[in-house]
C-alpha cells in the first residue's frame, strides 16, 4: 500500500478507537523554545491529535525558565490524572539538561519512548519498522546497517532491526571512509540518521538495497534528507513525506497505549 495512504488507513482506524473510549486520550506537550523547526513539529503534532479526536494542551514556557521549575513543571502533570501522555519539545535552552528532562517524564506517560525505562519504543525507529513492514521488506538475514547511533534513533534503530534477526552494523562518525564503504556495499538494509544533507551521495549500494532515510536538513528553507534523490536501489524513503509521516503516526500510537496501560486496558490495538 502506498504510505500516504497506509498513515491514512492507520489514523482512520485509531479515530474509531478514540472514538469508542469513555474519555479521549489528552497529551500535554510543552515548548521551552522558539525553534522554527520544533514550531513546526509541534503544529504538525497538534493537527494530528485533532485529527484522531485526542485532546491536547500545548504549553510555552519562558525561554529563561530554570531546570528545577521545568522539572516541577513535568512533575506536575507526571501526577495529574487527566493526563495520558506527555511529550517535551526538544531542543531545550541552553543550561539545562536534556537527560535530566527525558527522565523526569515518568515512563507511564513517556509518548516518546526516550525514558531508560520506558515501555514504549521511541517513535522514528518504531515508524521505520512499520514503514518496512508497509513495504513488505524481509528482515530476517538480511545485512542491516544504521548509521548513527544516537539515543532516540541509531541504538533503538539497531535493537529493533536485530529483534527482526538482521545481522546489524552500528556506524558512527568515527568510522573510516573505507570501513563505511565497504559496510554500505554490503548493505541490504541501510538507515541512514547522521543530520547531515547528501551524507549518502556517490557510495556504492546495492541495486537490491532499501534505503531509510531519516534526516532533516534545512539549509535556506528547504528540506534535505541525508540522502540524495533518486539512488540507483530497490527503496528509497523520500524526504519530506517519508520517515517523518510515521514518526507522528508513531507518537499517536504511543499515547494511545499510554491510555489504556495506565487504565490496567489490554495495551494492543
Ligand atoms: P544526533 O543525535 O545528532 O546523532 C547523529 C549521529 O550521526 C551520531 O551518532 C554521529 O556519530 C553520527 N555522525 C555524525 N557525523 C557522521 C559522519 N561523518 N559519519 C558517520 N556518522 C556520523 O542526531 P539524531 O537525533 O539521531 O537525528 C539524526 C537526523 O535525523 C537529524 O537530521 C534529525 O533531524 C533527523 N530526525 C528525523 C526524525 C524524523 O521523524 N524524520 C526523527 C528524529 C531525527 P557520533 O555518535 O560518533 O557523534
Amino acid at each position: 500500500m502506498e504510505i500516504k495512504e497506509y498513515v491514512k488507513e492507520r489514523k482512520a482506524y485509531l479515530t474509531d478507537l478514540i472514538n469508542h473510549l469513555p474519555v479521549p486520550p489528552k497529551l500535554v506537550i510543552i515548548q521551552v523554545n522558539e525553534d522554527e523547526a520544533s514550531m513546526a513539529y509541534i503544529r504538525g503534532k497538534i493537527k494530528d491529535l485533532s485529527t484522531i479526536n485526542a485532546n491536547y494542551e500545548h504549553i510555552k514556557l519562558p525561554l529563561d525558565i530554570s531546570e528545577e521549575a521545568l522539572l516541577s513543571v513535568i512533575e506536575q502533570y507526571n501526577h495529574d490524572e487527566t493526563v495520558d501522555g506527555i511529550l517535551v519539545q526538544m531542543p531545550l535552552p541552553k543550561g539545562i539538561d536534556e537527560e535530566k528532562v527525558k527522565e523526569a517524564v515518568t515512563p507511564l506517560k513517556d509518548v516518546d519512548g526516550f525514558h531508560p525505562l520506558s515501555s514504549y519504543i521511541p517513535c522514528t525507529p518504531k515508524g521505520i519498522i512499520d514503514y518496512l513492514e508497509n513495504e513488505k521488506i524481509e528482515f530476517s538475514g538480511k545485512n542491516a546497517v544504521v548509521i548513527g547511533r544516537s539515543n532516540i534513533v541509531g541504538k533503538p534503530m539497531a535493537k529493533l532491526l536485530l529483534n527482526k534477526n538482521c545481522n546489524v552494523t552500528v556506524l558512527h562518525s568515527k568510522t573510516t571512509k573505507e570501513d563505511m564503504a565497504f559496510y554500505l556495499k554490503h548493505a541490504d538494509i541501510v538507515v541512514v540518521a547522521v543530520g547531515r544533507k547528501y551524507f549518502i551521495d556517490e557510495q556504492e549500494l546495492k541495486k537490491s538495497a532499501v534505503i531509510v532515510d531519516v534526516g532533516i536538513n534545512r539549509v535556506d528553507g528547504i528540506l534535505y534528507g541525508d540522502c540524495r534523490p533518486n539512488l540507483d536501489v530497490k527503496l528509497q524513503t523520500p524526504v519530506p513525506g517519508g520517515v517523518g509521516l510515521l514518526t507522528r503516526l508513531s507518537m499517536l500510537e504511543n499515547l494511545i497505549l499510554c491510555y489504556k496501560k495506565r487504565r490496567g486496558l489490554k495495551d494492543e490495538f
